[in-house]
């Protein structure tokens, strides 16, 4: 590292988070780093403590899980075992929807919660709170699987994302704080060309971030596009891919082009990095000290090798406990101990949501991540949204809120501002009202489906 970036890392970065009343993250962040290489008994130990805590919390405080509880017949302290965890009702994602406001701890300082929601990508949007302690433990375990890809605070740091649009920073102390800290380079998902995927790909050479974050199938566009032109790619030293499903064919397509290993990563929007890859590319380890993961098939958890459904329980949650989350995807338990030394448990063979890529009407590729965060997020009222292309210059928007149950006036002019926003004008817009949007047999989210945008990625 040059003596600017340590300068960042050691001076700068920690009192901008002092300043800002976030200091807790670093303090997080030496933690998480030392818990990482606990025994497997000292980590499971720290996790049963942290889930006793949670569980038993829920239980006192928060309406809904008293109502729950009492209803299955439990108290916190019937859970001592993995197994006994089955017996706990599983949270849907309608659950929550429904139940927001009696899911918070009613005597939780109001100024000590943050509000968020997620995307459609996975079927339901929903709102929800963390607490502030929260965020911090979310920031650092993100920090702390970025530095397995050879990230360091206070370096370059690039994406391939989607953004709203291009926001300059407001205010004075952002103004300074963009002067003085490393920028990061962004291209923006929401529109992929040829030609900006070719300039990205000079700006990266010229700016050299040791990482580079982005979507699978950004990068996977991405690395097609340098391809079919014979232009040579930037080489980071790594590559961080997460919030779709990466196959292998993709991993060596990308890892080709880039010259880099890909870290794989598992993240949603409710609890920021759940499992990602160490040096070894041996399965993902979980953010196990903030997340307690099960594995289930019908009313057992699986077997090690076999797909399960992903069930999280956020154990440093306590302003709103999300206890047995469904989280939508599946993956399978990795055996063994990884080479690294870590504890932390593997998964692997992650799977769930389809995004893919829309075509716009000046052939712009628009993310279909990037869709469901824009779009489906920012008007809760749309409910269950599925995008479906089989025409250039066309898209149906598949609407889960009931047969005879059009969408109002309003949602609709929103969707045709939206659609011309991220896919241009003159797109002909058609609608299909469904009661709901089912998961397809293999448990797969469909999102967005194009099959135009498919034959791009052949
Ligand atoms: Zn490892």
């Amino acid at each position: 590292m040059s003596v600017y970036q340590q300068f960042v890392k050691q001076i700068l970065n920690p009192f901008d988070l002092w300043r800002s009343g976030d200091y807790a993250e670093i303090q997080n962040l030496r933690e998480f780093e030392r818990t990482q290489f606990l025994s497997p008994e000292e980590l499971r130990e720290l996790v049963w403590r942290r889930l006793r805590n949670i569980l038993d919390r829920a239980y006192r405080r928060i309406p809904y899980y008293k109502l729950v509880f009492d209803r299955a017949g439990l108290i916190p302290s019937d859970i001592r075992t993995d197994a006994d965890m089955l017996s706990v009702p599983i949270l849907e994602k309608r659950d929550v929807q429904a139940n927001l406001h009696t899911m918070l701890d009613p005597e939780f300082p109001k100024n000590r919660l943050i509000f968020d929601k997620t995307g459609g990508s996975t079927g339901t949007p929903v709102n929800y709170y963390y607490s502030i302690e929260r965020k911090w433990a979310r920031q650092a375990a993100m920090l702390r699987h970025d530095r397995w890809a050879g990230y360091e605070v206070g370096q370059r740091f690039a994406s391939i994302w989607g953004a709203a649009r291009d926001m300059p920073p407001s205010g004075w102390k952002q103004k300074i704080k963009s002067l003085i800290f490393p920028k990061t380079l962004q291209l923006n998902s929401v529109q992929m060309t040829p030609e900006l995927v070719f300039e990205f790909n000079e700006q990266l050479k010229r700016y050299r971030p040791p990482v580079i974050l982005a979507y699978a199938n950004a990068l996977v566009l991405f690395a097609i596009f340098l391809k079919q032109r014979g232009v040579s790619a930037y080489q980071p030293k790594g590559i961080i891919t997460s919030a779709e499903v990466l196959t292998l064919e993709d991993r060596q397509l990308i890892e080709g082009v880039f010259a880099a290993p890909v870290f794989n990563r598992l993240g949603c929007r409710e609890f920021s990095v759940i499992a990602s890859e160490c040096e070894q590319h041996s399965g993902m380890h979980l953010m196990a000290e903030g997340l307690y993961i099960e594995l289930i098939r019908g009313s057992r958890h699986t077997e090690s090798g076999e797909t399960g459904e992903i069930i999280v329980t956020d154990l440093l949650n306590e302003a709103m406990p999300m206890i047995r989350y469904r989280l939508g995807d599946t993956a399978s338990w990795v055996t063994g101990t990884c080479s690294c030394g870590r504890s932390l448990p593997r998964i692997d063979n992650v799977a769930g949501r389809v995004t893919d890529f829309i075509v716009g009407m000046d052939n712009r590729l628009c993310s279909g991540v990037a869709l469901a965060t824009f779009i489906v997020s920012k008007r809760p009222s749309l409910g269950q949204i599925q995008i479906i292309q089989e025409d250039y210059g066309k898209i149906l928007y598949r609407v889960g809120c009931g047969k005879d149950v059009p969408l109002q006036q309003h949602d609709l002019d929103f969707l045709r501002e939206q659609t011309e926003l991220y896919l241009g004008n003159g797109m002909t817009i058609d609608y299909e009202y469904v009661d709901s949007i089912p998961h397809e047999p293999s448990g797969k989210f469909i999102f967005s489906k194009s099959t135009v945008a498919r034959k791009y990625f052949k």
